[in-house]
């Protein structure tokens, strides 16, 4: 589009056509409404600039000397113009002088326009794109670098020499280092010790490009102490946007020394379990169903019967079929108990190694519960008593054949003292002869008691051997007390037996062991009652048999004791039992005729308001 026109009038002098295609004008148009209605077609963004523009390069041209420039051309401009559609045409505009007065000044201007619309949109599109790029980059570029540096992971890059080419800002709260301070440096905090494995590390991820290399190790920090860390590495060497080995690593101490403790912890069961001299065990279900699970046995099995730890585990209920055959069935009823008890406790049978010795051993089990209180497990110890075992067994023999061998003599030094004391009663008229009649009754008194102490463990080692044996025969429990009270009665001076027989069946039993555990009772409750003046002894019946008790009011026994008094061997009231001469074994026997008996025995008793001790006996016996 070519136009000339007058600068002070802006009359348009020439048009020419391309003004049509371009601006859909005719050059009528230009020509009769002039310069000024051209100048409102001008984009309002542009129009400032170019008026500016062109203002600044006429005045250039009117200078002094600039008509004798060889060139015209003033300015060159790049505008939007509105065509006859409304839309906006991108111009690109040279100016040039096209006439100058007589004075120089210019006069016409020529203005050559070519339509660069296409051109401009495809340099907007490319510069909106490019603008997006940038943006998003951006975008991306601050996203990482935020995520980086707020990461508690700590984020290193490198280089091939092991140099240190950055490292995020994370790394002052693990090791109190600034970046600054790390920064170009080689590895110079790790620990000395893990220091040759971090290098042999990161040749591995430099002779593995892109394969994550993992390691831990103990890194100094500024504070003077050292953690622990854990590091995943990449090396990204050969790519040449990062060209580094890219390290994650974080603070991993605290689990380091839960696992270090929790090692030195399971150290420190294994070489306990390892040194008790028992098997140690742990088992899931009733122990009497077939399947109970065991889940742990300690070495010590091997050692002890030489199965392996396997041979337990693989089978069900190992443990009792190993058990002796004459054991079998009471071990597994009382390890049966102990689970339902819920209480824990301790059972002794036969064991048959693999080789076939047989072992006596003693279980110690616990019971281990649900969140309801249920039992579901066992935990125990099984120790070998079989040494034990022995020695229990010759200490009995010993006392068998002690009180056997005893029992003879006694009964002969018993005999000839009667003799004795019947002779000098008889034939003696000596005065003298009164004295020594008394010190044979002190004699013979010893004598019983001492008989009375070999039958004691008689009847104990009898017990044990289960060799005591009963006489049944049918009798009344009443005259059988009114004897018992009888006989006594010489032993006794202030003390007064009371009496009241209830009972009104006969029963089934031995008379001769009943009344061994009726005369214990009696004296029991006269030496324990130094001080009172009565015992009462009363028997009655009721549905299950005949109940006799006898009732002191001396010196009493307390609670915790209650039981144990039915031991072999114990004593209570360990401080005043010096007064009272005994072996302990007694009740015990006592406990032993009345339950063979299918009986049982108990005592009622407050400490210093006295005790009474009850028997049952069944009218028909047992056994
Ligand atoms: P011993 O009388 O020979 O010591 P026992 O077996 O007869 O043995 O009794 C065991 C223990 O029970 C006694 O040592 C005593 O402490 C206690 N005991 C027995 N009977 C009585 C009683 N009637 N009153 C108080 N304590 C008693």
């Amino acid at each position: 589009m070519v136009v000339v026109y007058n600068i002070d009038s802006g009359e348009y002098l020439f048009v020419n056509k391309a003004i049509k295609k371009i601006l859909g004008f005719k050059p009528e148009d230009f020509l009769k409404w002039g310069f000024k209605f051209v100048v409102g077609l001008v984009h309002p963004d542009d129009l400032p600039i170019i008026i500016e523009k062109n203002q600044r390069a006429l005045d250039l041209m009117n200078k002094k000397g600039a008509s004798k420039l060889d060139s015209n051309f003033y300015e060159s401009f790049e505008y939007r113009m509105k065509n006859t559609k409304g839309d906006w045409r991108w111009l690109q505009t040279d100016g040039s002088v096209f006439k100058r007065d007589g004075k120089g000044k210019i006069e016409q201007v020529i203005n050559i326009s070519i339509d660069i619309t296409n051109r401009k949109e495809i340099e907007l599109r490319d510069s909106i794109e490019r603008k997006n790029l940038e943006e998003s980059l951006r975008k991306n570029e601050s996203r990482f670098r935020t995520l980086i540096e707020n990461s508690s992971d700590v984020v290193v890059l490198i280089d091939k020499n092991g140099i240190v080419t950055y490292i995020s800002p994370s790394v002052k709260n693990l090791l109190g280092f600034t970046p600054e301070d790390l920064m170009g440096q080689r590895l110079i905090h790790i620990y000395p010790e893990d220091l040759q494995i971090t290098y042999e590390k990161i040749q591995e991820a430099m002779a593995n490009p892109g394969k994550l290399v993992f390691h831990e190790a103990r890194v100094n920090t500024k504070r003077g102490n050292h953690i622990w860390i854990e590091a995943v590495g990449r090396s990204l060497i050969h790519d040449p946007a990062v060209s580094a080995i890219v390290v994650n690593f974080r603070d991993i101490t605290d689990r380091k020394n839960l696992e270090e403790s929790f090692i030195r912890e399971q150290n420190r069961i294994t070489n306990l379990l390892a040194n008790v001299p028992g098997v140690v065990w742990e088992a899931w279900g009733d122990p009497k169903a077939d399947h109970q699970r065991i889940d742990f046995v300690s070495n010590h099995v091997e050692t002890m019967l030489g199965y392996t730890t396997q041979d337990w585990l693989g089978t069900p209920n190992f443990w009792l079929k190993i058990v002796h055959p004459e054991d079998q069935k009471r071990a597994a009823q009382e390890a049966s108990a102990i689970f339902k008890s819920s209480l824990g406790g301790v059972s002794r049978f036969r064991w048959l190694s693999k080789s076939g010795r047989v072992l006596w051993v003693e279980a110690h089990s616990f019971v281990v519960k649900d969140e309801k209180g249920d039992p579901i497990g066992m935990r125990g110890v099984t120790m070998d008593i079989s040494e034990r075992m022995e020695l229990e067994k010759r200490k009995d023999e010993f006392i068998s054949i002690a009180s056997h061998e005893l029992k003879t003599p006694i009964t002969s030094v018993k005999g000839y003292a009667q003799i004795l004391q019947q002779y000098m009663q008889n034939f003696s008229s000596d005065k003298g002869d009164d004295k020594s009649l008394i010190y044979l009754s002190k004699l013979l008194n010893q004598v019983d008691r001492l008989s009375d102490l070999v039958n004691d463990l008689l009847d104990v080692s009898k017990i044990q051997s289960g060799k005591l044996a009963f006489r049944k025969e049918i009798f009344d429990i009443n005259i059988l007390v009114s004897e018992i009270i009888d006989d006594l009665k010489p032993t006794f001076t202030h003390h007064q037996i009371v009496f009241e027989p209830k009972a009104t069946r006969k029963i089934l039993a031995d008379s001769y062991r009943i009344s061994q555990v009726l005369i214990n009772l009696i004296s029991n409750a006269l030496k324990y009652s130094p001080k009172a003046d009565k015992v009462i002894i009363k028997t009655q019946s009721d549905k299950k048999g005949v109940v006799v008790s006898v009732q002191d009011f001396g010196i009493g026994i307390n609670q915790k004791e209650k039981n144990k008094i039915f031991q072999p061997f114990y004593q209570a009231n360990t401080k005043i039992r010096q007064s009272f001469a005994g072996l302990g074994l007694g009740l015990y026997i006592c406990s032993e005729i009345i339950k063979r008996h299918g009986g049982e025995i108990w005592v009622e008793s407050e400490k210093k308001t006295g005790s009474t001790f009850n028997f049952l006996l069944p009218f028909r016996g047992k056994g």
